[in-house]
């Protein structure tokens, strides 16, 4: 077994995610013995833009705002995903999404290269017009990369199909003709998929259920806390429940609640509806965040940003599975420590890949104009999603690591691949 990361040094540490990102590269590419240049190649970005661009408030007031697209790899095919919206993004957050898209996007089997795309806002803080004006500038700067053949972005942290629908909107007044297939996570009216707003969450509650079998652990009863109550975290709560999971816990960027009883996710989901987050609901005792992360439950799933289980909490988190619905929340010096204590951690590029899975299912829809029913999207979503996480488990058992470097063999091999037929141009 390789392991080129260290444990917790002394005092709290400060984990910078492409930095996290390439590491874990780096030990795949030393697992697979991938040749140097080929390494070189692929622990860097391809192409990183970065723009600036103004918005209008609507008091006429100017605004500018920094946002970027990146392309870590077109190995496999046209990039694919997600842009955020949050006040912390950074070039270096968004590089390492990228990369982990490709991952993602590779271990599941999908033609796909990767990308991400983000912009540094706290949407809260804008109206509806000011955030259409920002979506439609910000598509606008990032056209040159973006396109259906090209680069097809999707929802993230704080973008939704309305968002989706604008970008759409405007690519396609730029071209003269409706281009529905240049982004994915659009409303239904407008060639959206169905099944595509709970895919992330169905992919995770899937994948928890295939995870606790495997291992042996009865899912009747079985407890869960969730970290993050938004498109991923809140479905994921509710089918979980329905499958008789009990949801000991949920919190959003501002707090949380706990019951040990269980808390009642659809009417948690109704509130967080009509208020805009859960604070105020009254099903249970407030937790913050963090200490959410170390409750005594069977289930952990980080469903809300990168670098929560960090080497400074690893030690308290006492769940037997983490499932990763959020992109990087395990930092490498922390995933070693969850080794090391037998914790079963389900990484991020299968445990959240059902969005990118359903996301490909609406752009080859959009293509073709033909669209498909419901339950034939679920039923392909399980059976993609379940061959993703048996490739990464029984690659990790041969080679005796964790599940995240199986699951970074396998995807590595699939990228390397690619390249290597292609060969380096000219
Ligand atoms: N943002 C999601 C992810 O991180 C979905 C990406 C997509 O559908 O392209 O996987």
């Amino acid at each position: 077994m390789t392991t080129t990361v260290s444990e917790a040094p002394a005092g709290p540490v400060v984990d910078n995610p492409w930095e996290n990102a390439q590491r874990q590269f780096d030990d795949a590419a030393a697992l697979l013995g991938l040749e140097p240049g080929l390494q070189a190649v692929l622990r860097q970005c391809k192409r990183e833009l970065i723009v600036h661009f103004p918005v209008k408030r609507d008091n006429g007031d100017v605004v500018v705002f920094e946002g970027f697209r990146v392309q870590h790899n077109l190995g496999l095919g046209p990039a694919k995903g997600g842009i955020r919206f949050h006040p912390g993004v950074t070039l270096d957050e968004v590089r390492a999404l990228a990369m982990w898209m490709t991952w993602k996007c590779a271990l599941s089997g999908l033609p796909y290269g990767g990308a991400k795309g983000g912009v540094v806002v706290d949407p809260k803080a804008l109206s509806l017009s000011e955030l259409e004006r920002l979506t439609r500038r910000y598509a606008t700067d990032i056209s040159v990369l973006i396109g259906p053949e090209s680069d097809i972005p999707a929802p993230d942290v704080n973008t939704t199909p309305q968002i989706m629908a604008w970008i759409m909107d405007t690519i396609s007044m730029s071209r003269g003709y409706s281009t529905p297939a240049v982004v994915t996570g659009k409303p239904l009216a407008i060639g959206g998929s169905r099944g595509r707003n709970t895919a992330t969450g169905r992919g995770v509650a899937v994948i928890t259920l295939l995870t606790c079998k495997r291992l042996g652990v009865p899912t009747s009863g079985a407890t869960v806390a969730v970290q993050g109550f938004g498109n991923a975290g809140t479905h994921a709560a509710r089918l979980l429940r329905e499958r008789g999971c009990v949801v000991t816990a949920v919190s959003d960027s501002r707090g949380g609640i706990t019951s040990p009883r269980g808390i009642d996710v659809d009417a948690a989901i109704e509130h967080k509806r009509r208020t805009g987050s859960l604070e105020g609901f009254a099903g249970g005792d407030a937790i913050s965040n963090d200490d959410l992360l170390e409750l005594p439950v069977d289930i952990l799933i980080p469903a809300a940003l990168e670098n929560q289980i960090t080497s400074n909490n690893a030690e308290r988190v006492h769940a037997r599975i983490v499932v990763e619905a959020a992109n990087g929340p395990t930092t490498p010096r922390a995933d070693a420590i969850l080794e090391r204590r037998g914790v079963t951690v389900v990484p991020d590029i299968v445990a959240n890949a059902g969005g990118v899975i359903v996301s490909y299912f609406e752009w080859v829809q959009d293509l073709q104009s033909f669209f498909w029913a419901e339950d034939e999207i679920n039923r392909r979503l399980e059976t993609m999603v379940e061959q993703a996480l048996t490739d990464a488990w029984d690659q990790a058992d041969a080679r005796r690591v964790s599940m995240r470097k199986g699951a970074y063999a396998v995807a590595v091999d699939r990228v390397a691949e690619a390249m290597r037929e292609r060969g380096i141009y000219p």
